[in-house]
């Protein structure tokens, strides 16, 4: 009823031997994806989905939402491009109100293209701030794929047989379940067996010694720029830290004289529900914020946002950036801040996110293939295992429960260390009805995968 776009026809094989894509097709039977409505999908033939990835957590919120469009059609019709040379007011006023979304000091905004560009822009305003050299992360964090990211970057499946850029370390991943120490198995959820720790976990103070270990032991002098991490991890499945980790983490790399930069490319702009941004939830302040993905609802534009104090470093040499944040980009920034605060948007991905993962944990009651059920607000994982163990199931497995749920007209993410996380980050305006059918789609799935393994 939604679809009104021409159908074009059935494309028997699209040639792909031109296109220097890395990614391979997610779907064995490939997607051609021809139209988007909101939290809709339309394929070439008109058939529709429900898009709980969102062009991987990017589509924030909506396809074409209407407001978005408009606005950029506006600007596409006035002038595209400056250049950061010279002034307009879009830009102005975008960035006015992007820091005003923020806490405390965190008032300068260096619009980019990508989050690889604004976390590579983080470890230079990091460096140069400190004067130190080393950046700690997590274990299989990804934030980028530049040279420059790819000893930041620590998933495996993004690095490269090459040598990593030095000065960049790991720290032990604090996963509550899979971590050595265990830990809360859902620390932040508003939902029944979330963490009940009357302060923080116990089991953040061990990671916590781990990270120190490192700081003592492995980097040269001790002296490190900066620690990254994400408030929740979103590549590697949606991971969630024990209470108190992130914030016991910061005031630690501290002492050591180094910043904690927030990578909230997939967590920001109200999708963990709770608060706007993930931090928030962790009760920090970090000195670097860094944006992408749902900041532009599809439109490449990204952002890093910092204090006065750590950008006056950055004036040792001149920055320069082509198109970061041109009037277009400007422009659809603005209208998706005006959309999540007139939409009520951070509410309904708290309300909408938290009926859902009770939802997703009544099925795993129901099907042992569900190893475990997290996330917050809508940044949700559902780990698949062989059922009754912890093992990951395997790719082929996972594979054929993507391809039923889309085949069902249910598209879900992938991502975790083995590949075996459903990834649920839809466009926050989904609603309940929505889930109440992504979750008989689920159910059908499970049921048959359960009865033909
Ligand atoms: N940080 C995080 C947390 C991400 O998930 C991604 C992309 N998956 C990036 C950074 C890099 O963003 P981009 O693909 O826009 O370079």
């Amino acid at each position: 009823k939604e679809y009104n776009g021409p159908v074009i026809g059935k494309l028997n094989k699209l040639k792909a031997e031109n296109m220097p894509v890395v990614m391979n097709d997610f779907y064995k039977k490939p997607l051609v994806l021809h139209q988007g409505r909101m939290q809709w999908l339309f394929d070439h033939e008109g058939k529709r989905y429900l898009d709980l990835f969102a062009g991987i957590v990017t589509v924030s919120v909506g396809h074409c939402h209407p407001k978005v469009t408009a606005a950029l059609h506006e600007q596409i019709d006035t002038l595209w491009h400056t250049t950061s040379i010279y002034r307009h007011p879009k830009i102005y006023e975008y960035t006015e109100q992007l820091a005003s979304k923020f806490p405390g000091d965190l008032k300068v905004v260096y619009l980019v293209n990508s989050g690889t560009e604004a976390n590579d822009l983080a470890t230079i305003l990091a460096r140069a701030y400190t004067g130190n050299y080393d950046i700690i992360s997590l274990q299989s964090c990804y934030h980028g794929n530049s040279s420059s990211l790819l000893g930041l970057t620590a998933t495996q499946a993004y690095r490269f047989p090459i040598p990593a850029p030095p000065g960049f370390y790991h720290a032990m991943l604090p996963d509550p379940y899979r971590g050595i120490w265990g830990g809360c198995r859902d620390s932040y959820s508003q939902v029944p067996g979330a963490c009940s720790c009357p302060g923080d976990c116990d089991t953040s103070d061990k990671y916590i010694h781990q990270l120190n270990e490192l700081l003592e032991n492995s980097v040269p002098r001790g002296r490190i720029a900066a620690f990254f991490a994400e408030t929740i991890q979103g590549v590697n499945g949606a991971i969630q830290f024990p209470k108190g980790y992130l914030r016991k983490a910061q005031e630690l790399v501290k002492k050591y004289g180094g910043l904690y930069v927030a990578d909230e490319v997939q967590t920001g702009f109200g999708r963990t529900g709770e608060n706007f941004w993930g931090f928030q939830n962790h009760g920090v302040q970090p000195d670097i914020v860094t944006l992408a993905k749902g900041i532009g609802n599809g439109f490449p534009l990204a952002a890093v946002v910092t204090t006065k104090e750590i950008a006056e470093a950055h004036k040792k040499a001149a920055y320069f950036n082509t198109f970061g944040g041109n009037p277009l980009a400007s422009a659809v920034g603005k209208a998706v801040l005006d959309v999540i605060e007139e939409e009520n948007v951070q509410q309904n991905s708290k309300q909408v996110g938290k009926y859902f993962i009770e939802q997703l944990m009544d099925l795993q009651k129901k099907y042992p293939v569900i190893g475990d059920v997290r996330g917050q607000g809508l940044m949700l994982g559902v780990e698949l295992v062989k059922a009754g163990t912890k093992d990951p199931l395997n790719v082929e497995g996972v594979a054929d429960i993507l391809e039923m749920a889309k085949d069902l007209g249910v598209m879900i993410g992938r991502g975790g260390r083995w590949n075996n996380v459903l990834r649920i980050k839809p466009p926050m305006c989904i609603n309940k009805g929505d889930v109440d059918f992504a979750i008989t789609v689920m159910d059908t799935v499970f049921k048959s995968y359960t009865e033909n393994h």
